[in-house]
């Protein structure tokens, strides 16, 4: 059987991406895995620099990654007990090319993901974070879906 050595896990910190980390959780310690625990800021990358002066651009960025690191602190801190390889992640991008390219980077042997995001839409027209990491990633990728 293959082991999982390292488990990259997505989240958004929505109720479907809570339920995947706790899949993940569960199975980094079953494998004795290190455990990746990723949060993409999602660029805002039209706006950059057009339409806000440059300086406080840059300080409304600065601040979105100090809150993005202390939500991450804080599920960290709330959702791992007895768990102790653990890393967290903080990139910004586009969310499943960043997903794509920090397992690789990290050598992953397994993504987890919800099925859904923060917007609990299903994404009928534009598609989903997760259907392109489906589709996309040569890393194994396991979808947690939350029952309603
Ligand atoms: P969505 O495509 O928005 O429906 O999200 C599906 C799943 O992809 C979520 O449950 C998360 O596991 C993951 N995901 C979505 N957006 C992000 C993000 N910005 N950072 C990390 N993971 C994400």
């Amino acid at each position: 059987m293959n082991k999982f050595s390292t488990v990259l896990v997505a989240i958004d910190f929505s109720d479907s991406s809570d339920n995947a980390f706790q899949m993940a959780l569960s199975l980094a310690k079953t494998f004795s895995a290190q455990l990746l625990v990723l949060h993409v800021i999602n660029e805002p990358v039209d706006l950059r620099g057009f339409y806000v002066p440059h300086i406080s651009f840059a300080r409304l960025e600065e601040e979105i990654e100090e809150g993005a690191q202390k939500m991450m602190e804080s599920f960290c801190r709330t959702h791992i007990v007895d768990f102790e390889d653990f890393q967290e992640l903080i990139v910004a991008g586009l969310p499943y090319e960043e997903i794509i390219a920090q397992a690789a980077e990290k050598s992953a042997d397994l993504i987890v993901l919800g099925t859904h995001g923060r917007s609990g839409l299903d994404h009928v027209l534009f598609g989903s974070t997760a259907e392109k990491v489906v589709r996309k990633s040569t890393v194994p990728v396991l979808t947690v879906r939350l029952e309603e």
